[in-house]
């Protein structure tokens, strides 16, 4: 057993440090208003719904745009698409290594955009999609096409099973009723691939379908964007009034919808407990700085137990989390990703519980300076407290990993 990261990998870390500072970090310092106390603010168009101003988002297509260019955004992607074939580990290192990194532009958690993309729906059409469908693939690359994710409905979002779309056939064609609810992205998203029952009854897995639609269709409307903890929101809701689509926009086969969904999930979930240990480690490594050279009562912060404890065991536990990750992603390359998913949703559910665990210490550890936001810690509490709730909430991390431990999802996997 070998617990050192693999040559390749630690040369990608360093090779992209070196592309940040000679690219990303002076893009992010001309737009300082982005990153520091105003972020909020300067982020969010209050008077347009909540939505992301046009102006940020551009710069965050400028950042993927010199990503591309440097060769590191499409890095996970299949060579047939310019990418490396990045495998799971490295991924996982890279988005620890660039979360620890803290708030900046080389990695924007909230738009989960970053110089190495991490883009699910592009592998699923990549691997599920018809040709014309991955006609789009280079346009969701650059970002001229734009795919929202629609599961989640008003009535039903950890039991998506239970979903009240449907879509029934009209002729040739297929009609979709529907509500779908947090449908990020569809603000200015060019299509949305939405999931509708087609056959079979409520709570089961078959007979729910995967449609691409593309946006402008009559009777698709997005009424509103839904407020949240960290704004701005790209959250929408969206109606489905009898849209029409023909057989074409059909995703993988019908009645076959829920394969994607659980591909997407696996993909995103690993890859956020990533994530949410590194920034837990940053919050970890600025308290301990902090605590140093913070003199209270003529001595430094530090010296007290009841300051070093708490940010020790969170550091144990960061580590804890890290081997798991690793070794769970390791075994993700390995292996097909439904025979490790009670392993995915551990890592999961205790990384992001991590990242919130760790930034609010880091407020507690920085005292009132550490509640302003002039600080990082109150933007990485509010970001990865979603983390808890949107790729299946903590409680359904727990009974994927219950349901193998008590044998209902089949054996335990343990070992
Ligand atoms: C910011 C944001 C972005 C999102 N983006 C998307 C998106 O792009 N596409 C999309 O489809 N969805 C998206 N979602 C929706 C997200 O996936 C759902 O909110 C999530 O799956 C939980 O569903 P729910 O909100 O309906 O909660 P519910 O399913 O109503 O659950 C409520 C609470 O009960 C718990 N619970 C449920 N079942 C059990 C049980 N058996 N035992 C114990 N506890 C249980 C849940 O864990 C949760 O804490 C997003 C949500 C947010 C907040």
């Amino acid at each position: 057993m070998d617990f050192t990261l693999p040559a390749a990998i630690a040369a990608k870390l360093a090779e992209l440090d070196a592309f940040i500072a000679a690219e990303i970090a002076p893009l992010q310092a001309a737009h300082p208003q982005y990153f520091d106390h105003r972020r909020e603010h300067a982020r969010t168009d209050w008077d347009q719904d909540g939505r992301p101003r046009r102006e940020w988002e551009a710069l965050l297509a400028e950042m993927r745009r010199r990503a591309d260019a440097a060769g590191h955004y499409r890095f996970a992607l299949p060579k047939a698409l310019g990418g490396q074939d990045g495998s799971n580990l490295a991924m996982a290192a890279i988005r620890e290594h660039l979360a620890a990194k803290g708030l900046g532009l080389h990695n924007d958690l909230q738009n989960e955009s970053s110089i190495v993309g991490n883009l699910p729906l592009v592998h699923i059409l990549h691997r599920f999609g018809s040709a014309a469908q991955k006609a789009l693939l280079e346009g969701m690359i650059t970002g001229a096409v734009r795919v929202g994710f629609g599961l989640t409905e008003p009535a039903h979002g950890s039991d998506a099973t239970w979903m009240d779309t449907t879509a029934r056939r009209d002729g040739g064609d297929w009609i979709i009723e529907g509500v779908k609810r947090f449908n990020t992205g569809l603000h200015d998203a060019t299509h949305d691939l939405v999931f509708a029952r087609t056959a079979g009854k409520p709570g089961q897995a078959k007979g729910i379908t995967a449609f691409l639609v593309p946006t402008g269709l009559p009777g698709f409307e997005v009424p509103m964007l839904w407020w949240t903890f960290n704004m701005p929101s790209d959250h929408a809701e969206v109606r489905l009034n009898g849209v029409r689509v023909p057989p074409e926009a059909i995703v993988h086969h019908e009645g076959e919808g829920l394969a994607l969904a659980q591909y997407f999930v696996h993909e995103n979930r690993i890859r956020q407990a990533a994530s949410s240990l590194g920034v837990a480690q940053y919050c970890i490594d600025e308290s301990v700085a902090y605590a140093k050279q913070r003199i209270v009562w003529g001595k430094p912060l530090s010296v007290n137990q009841a300051i070093q404890f708490p940010l020790a065991e969170l550091h144990t536990e960061a580590e804890m989390v890290r081997n798991l990750v690793y070794k769970t992603a390791l075994a993700l390359d390995q292996r097909h990703h439904m025979q490790v998913s009670d392993r995915v949703s551990m890592c999961n559910y205790r990384a992001n519980r991590l990242a919130c665990e760790a930034a609010d210490r880091a407020i507690q550890v920085h005292g009132g300076m550490g509640y302003t936001r002039h600080k990082p810690f109150e933007h990485i509490y509010r970001h990865h407290r979603r983390y808890r709730i949107t790729e299946g909430a903590e409680e359904i991390q727990l009974r994927n990993v219950a349901g193998h431990l008590f044998g209902f999802l089949g054996g335990n996997r343990t070992g």
